[in-house]
């Protein structure tokens, strides 16, 4: 099987694009370990807020932060997908070292095991 790794570099790389950027608008960077996010609180003036407008923010934050992990769990999956490619081992099972298959790679382009290990 050959795979078309210009197709999936491009699917690789425009995903971790959009999810750079929707990251951005909730968390920031880790300047010391750049896979790393922190969420931002919302805008507020925590010190003059209502009790009420503290809950909600405190609510927005909880909300943003399980969307960061998730965002943040895709964002290393592709960075390993792309890093297995760089070594020539996109597309081979991390597990047990079969192909992973195209069609499994096109409805995850960042699988990096068969179907049969999962991912
Ligand atoms: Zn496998």
């Amino acid at each position: 099987m050959t795979l078309n790794l210009d197709f999936f570099k491009k699917a690789l790389e425009d995903e971790k694009k959009k999810l750079e950027s929707e990251l951005g608008d909730i968390a920031v960077r880790n300047p010391e370990q750049l896979s790393d996010w922190n969420v931002t609180y919302p805008d507020m003036n925590i010190m003059s807020a209502a009790k009420e407008e503290v809950a909600d923010q405190e609510e927005e934050f909880e909300n943003r932060s399980s969307l960061e992990l998730g965002l943040e769990s895709r964002l290393r999956d592709i960075a390993e997908a792309l890093a297995r490619m760089e070594k020539g081992k996109y597309g081979v099972c991390a597990v047990g070292g079969e192909e992973i298959g195209e069609a499994r790679l096109k409805a995850n382009p960042a699988s990096v095991t068969c179907v049969k290990h999962g991912n």
